[in-house]
């Protein structure tokens, strides 16, 4: 609407210039020469000229009737007696002649002078075209002013979203259940703040969501605010950083006072990260305008009273880069995590996303969403649509399997070229190196429990995670601990070796902690016999946020260096040794354990033990058979 309205103004300049051109070109026509000047001063002589109008640049006047023949060529006779209609008007281009007033008086003509423009002339000449300059200076003004944001510094409205109603309910985002559950409780306090403010409970300010792009994190924050009734503002964390100091801040104001005067709302900050981030040591100091836009979010987040009903989510995929204080108690203290979903979660999203289509009824949603690990939400449903598509295109009655193998081919070409989708090879790798990790942690007496085992993609770096619960918050952690924690951490890599005698690239990460850690229980808790009670470094962090800190001066001899190193390599290598005996015991366990893995993808607690239990009963069977 408004682009159409902005090109319609510019054909009013077109139009005015047309007209401008036509009017000059008319009033020039009645000063285009018709008579060459040579030809008038021989007509003045011979006495055939009356009546002279001299201006600035041009005579003009007229010639009397007779004789005119043979002074000049037949046909400019006929084109003068043409245009004047009978009388024989000229005019002439004035050329600079010095004689020529004494020439007319000498043929005693009658002339008379005019001075060249009237006020329609220099109008013309010089305050229309300054009036229609000025004009599209203002148009082109306002055009990059709307494209910038020069007009209107500091007003959200042109980047706030707000939707009366999303029209998303939970039902539209299927398979976090769990992320739904956690959420229900916002969706209450939204709907009924008195009945939690009733006994002076403080609602929730902010709410965190976490997990990789297309998890449906957006579709989360809409199905809150849908199924609460409340308004949605939603605004990009890119957004608020602007080239302008102090706009950033003032957005955020702006926002948070628009959000205000609509409560109960959501307000749904995306990408946090690009306006969250760390705020680190600034190399050129002083703060710059993502630093003042993030304080202005904290100073708003603290300031509001949350009793009035606005709550604010957010969503980022990286919250380890995430400025501590944003995640303070009373800011965003509450995370949800959307995960990629699993076997059964994926074929619910295809469910949700194939109701408006038409299926043949012999594909199975069940055998897609097997074929597909490590499809997100946005993929599932880019799958959907475009196996519709192809069936279309193939002028199909509805969309058949076969329609979403292709499909699913073509994703998975395109996600592979992003590592996200795992061959077969590299998941039966990825299953044996999580398997590994499982194993030596269960088999250890002070390493975590395993909760939860997956290889399902993670992020870029993991292909698949081990995740084990602490029993407790440890604040002190004892040498055998910590030698425990390093065997874990080896338990996927030496897993690899042993099935496959070969290593992959997927346990870097795992070797970098490992030898962190090797490295502080050498440099900085003393426990190296060797190296003895001296600890060597300085902590890494900053002492009240948890940020890295410029490295400091290294403060020992090149031979004790060589030492560390030697120390560190020695606890590896110990460390190595022990999982592998361990796991070479365990060899029929770790396999039960990666096939199991291969065919459900992720496996809880309660699998584990059962898995356990059996390999174990199977164990006693055989030494009974010995
Ligand atoms: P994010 O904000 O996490 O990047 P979005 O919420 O923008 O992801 O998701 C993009 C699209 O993917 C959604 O509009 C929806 O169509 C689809 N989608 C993602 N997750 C789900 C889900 N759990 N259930 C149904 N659809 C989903
Ligand atoms: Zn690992």
């Amino acid at each position: 609407m408004e682009k159409k309205q902005k090109e319609f103004s510019l054909w009013y300049f077109v139009v005015a210039f047309l007209i401008l051109i036509a009017i000059e070109n008319f009033l020039l026509s009645s000063h285009l020469e018709n008579l060459s000047y040579s030809d008038f001063k021989v007509l003045l002589k011979a006495g055939k000229v009356e009546d002279l109008t001299l201006r600035e640049k041009v005579i003009s006047g007229k010639l009397k009737k007779e004789g005119l023949e043979g002074l000049l060529p037949k046909e400019k006779v006929e084109e003068l007696q043409r245009l004047g209609k009978g009388e024989y008007h000229f005019v002439t281009v004035r050329v600079d002649d010095q004689s020529l007033i004494q020439e007319l008086e000498a043929a005693k003509v009658r002339f008379a002078g005019q001075v060249e423009s009237t006020w329609f002339g220099s109008l013309m000449s010089w305050v229309l075209p300054a009036v229609i300059f000025f004009a599209l200076w203002i148009f082109f003004m306002k055009r990059m002013g709307a494209a910038s944001g020069i007009m209107e510094i500091g007003k959200s409205k042109a980047k706030v979203y707000m939707e009366k109603q999303t029209g998303v309910s939970f039902d539209d985002v299927a398979g976090v259940d769990e992320a739904r559950a956690e959420l229900m409780e916002v969706v209450e306090f939204l709907k009924n703040p008195q009945r939690y403010r009733r006994l002076g409970g403080k609602i929730p300010k902010g709410v965190l969501l976490v997990g990789a792009p297309g998890t449906g994190k957006t579709l989360m924050a809409k199905a809150v605010a849908g199924e609460a009734g409340v308004p949605f503002f939603s605004i990009s964390g890119s957004e608020f950083v602007e080239m302008f100091v102090g706009v950033g801040a003032a957005r955020v104001r702006d926002l948070f006072a628009q959000a205000e005067g609509k409560a109960p709302c959501i307000i749904f900050i995306d990408e946090l990260d690009a306006l969250g981030k760390v705020r680190g040591f600034n190399p050129v100091g002083g703060h710059d305008e993502r630093e003042q836009t993030l304080n202005q979010l904290l100073v708003e987040m603290d300031g509001f009273d949350t009793n009035k009903g606005v709550i604010i989510m957010a969503a980022t995929n990286r919250p380890e880069i995430l400025d501590p204080a944003l995640l303070r108690p009373g800011r965003f203290d509450r995370h949800v995590a959307l995960d990629r979903p699993d076997l059964k979660g994926r074929e619910k999203i295809l469910l949700v996303h194939s109701k408006a289509v038409k299926l043949s009824p012999k594909v199975d949603l069940s055998v897609i969403a097997a074929r597909t690990p490590g499809f997100v939400g946005a993929d599932l449903a880019n799958l959907v649509n475009e196996a519709a598509l192809l069936a279309a295109r193939k002028g199909k009655d509805d969309v058949e399997m076969a329609d979403f193998d292709e499909a699913i081919d073509r994703i998975i070409a395109g996600l592979e070229k992003k590592t996200r989708v795992m061959n077969p090879k590299e998941k039966e790798t990825v299953a044996f190196h999580e398997a590994g990790h499982a194993i030596i942690a269960e088999s250890r007496p002070h390493a975590d429990r395993v909760s939860k085992i997956s290889i399902i993609p993670r992020g870029v770096a993991a292909l698949g995670y081990t995740q084990q619960l602490p029993t407790e918050d440890r604040y002190l952690l004892k040498r055998t601990e910590l030698l425990d924690r390093l065997d874990v951490l080896l338990g996927g890599r030496v897993a690899e070796e042993i099935v496959f005698g070969d290593v992959s690239t997927g346990g870097q990460n795992d070797l970098q902690r490992a030898t962190d850690s090797a490295r502080h229980m050498v440099t900085q808790y003393g426990m190296s016999e060797r190296l003895g009670l001296a600890t060597f470094e300085e902590p890494r962090t900053s002492p009240f946020l948890n940020i890295p800190m410029p490295q400091g001066q290294r403060e020992y001899s090149e031979r004790t260096a060589q030492a560390i190193d030697e120390e560190i390599q020695k606890l590896l290598k110990e460390s190595h040794t022990r999982v592998k005996e361990t796991l070479i015991s365990k060899r029929s366990i770790l396999e039960s354990l990666a096939k199991l893995l291969l065919e459900k993808e992720v496996i809880d607690r309660t699998t584990l033990d059962h898995l356990l239990e059996t390999q174990r009963n199977a164990v006693v069977i055989t030494k009974k058979g010995v």
